[in-house]
C-alpha cells in the first residue's frame, strides 16, 4: 500500500489580510463575509463604502495610482496582503453595433485593468514572501458567449487569459492565480431587463435558479485556502449550467 502523501498546508486566514475589490455589493461583499468567517482580516476596495469589510477604502480599480496607494496603505496599517480577490465590475446589455468605444474601453479598464492593477500592486510582495493567492472573477459568458453582451464577454475572456498566464509566470514563486467563472448570479449587477431575471430562462438552468453570491464566494475561498495545487484554474460554480 503506497504511503498517503502529507496534506499540503493550506493558506488559511489566521489573521492574514485579504483584499477584496467590488466589496460593497454582491459577490465581493459575500467574499468579504466568507473570508472574515475564516479568520481573515478584510480590506474592501470599491467606489462605494464596503460595510462588511474590516477596512473599507474608496478606490476606482481602473486607476493604477489609486490601487497602488490603497495597497500601500493597507499593508502599512494591516500587514502584508495574503490573498487578493478581484470582483469589481459592471455589466450592460448592448448589441455590438451600439457599443461606443468609450464603453468598450471602460469595460476593459475596469475588468481587465482593475485585475492587472491589483496584481501589479500585491504580487511582488507575495513573491518575496513565497506565498499568496489571487482570485479573479471572470464569467461563464467568457466561455459560452452571450447575446448583446460581447464587450462584457470579451473583457472577461481577457481576464481568463491574464489569469492563466500570470499563474504560469508566478508558479515557481508559490503564488497561485486562479479565477471563478460564475453563471447568472443573484446580485444587483443583473438589471431587471436581463433575460436571467425571467422565469423562462431560469428553467434552462439545471438548478432552476440563479447562483447565490455566497456560492461564488465559497468557490473562491476554496481556491484561496485549500486549492493548494490549483493555479491557472477557472472554477465555475454553476450547478452544471452551460450558458
Ligand atoms: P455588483 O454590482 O453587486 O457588485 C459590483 C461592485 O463592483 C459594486 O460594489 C461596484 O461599486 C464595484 N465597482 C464597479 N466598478 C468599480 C470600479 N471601477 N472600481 C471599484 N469598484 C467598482 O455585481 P456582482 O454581481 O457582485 O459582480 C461582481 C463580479 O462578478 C463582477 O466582476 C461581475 O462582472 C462578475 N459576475 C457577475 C455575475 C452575475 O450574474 N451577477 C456573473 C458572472 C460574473
Amino acid at each position: 500500500m503506497p504511503e498517503r502523501p502529507e496534506r499540503p498546508e493550506s493558506l488559511a486566514g489566521q489573521g492574514r489580510v485579504a483584499l477584496v475589490t467590488g466589496a460593497a455589493s454582491g459577490i465581493g461583499a459575500a467574499m468579504v463575509r466568507e473570508l472574515s468567517g475564516r479568520g481573515w482580516t478584510t480590506a474592501g476596495l470599491d467606489l462605494s463604502p464596503a460595510p462588511d469589510a474590516d477596512h473599507s477604502v474608496g478606490v476606482d480599480v481602473s486607476d493604477p495610482a489609486q490601487v497602488g496607494a490603497a495597497v500601500r496603505r493597507i499593508e502599512r496599517e494591516l500587514g502584508p496582503v495574503g490573498a487578493a480577490l478581484c470582483a469589481a465590475g459592471h455589466y450592460a446589455i448592448v448589441p455590438v453595433s451600439d457599443i461606443a468605444w468609450p464603453e468598450w474601453r471602460r469595460m476593459l479598464r475596469v475588468h481587465l485593468g482593475g485585475l492587472v492593477n491589483v496584481c501589479r500592486a500585491v504580487t511582488p510582495g507575495m513573491v518575496e514572501r513565497g506565498e499568496g493567492a489571487v482570485v479573479a472573477v471572470a464569467s461563464e459568458l467568457a466561455i459560452g458567449g452571450g447575446d448583446a453582451e460581447a464587450h462584457y464577454a470579451a473583457a472577461k475572456g481577457a481576464v481568463i487569459g491574464f489569469v492563466r498566464s500570470l499563474a504560469v509566470e508566478l508558479g515557481p514563486s508559490g503564488v497561485r492565480v486562479n479565477a471563478v467563472a460564475p453563471g447568472p448570479t443573484d446580485t444587483p449587477l443583473l438589471p431587471p431587463e436581463s433575460p436571467w431575471r425571467k422565469a423562462s430562462y431560469l428553467q434552462t438552468l439545471p438548478a432552476g435558479r440563479l447562483t447565490s453570491a455566497e456560492e461564488v464566494a465559497l468557490a473562491a475561498a476554496y481556491l484561496v485556502e485549500d486549492g493548494t495545487f490549483c493555479a491557472g484554474e477557472v472554477l465555475s460554480p454553476n450547478a452544471g449550467a452551460v450558458i
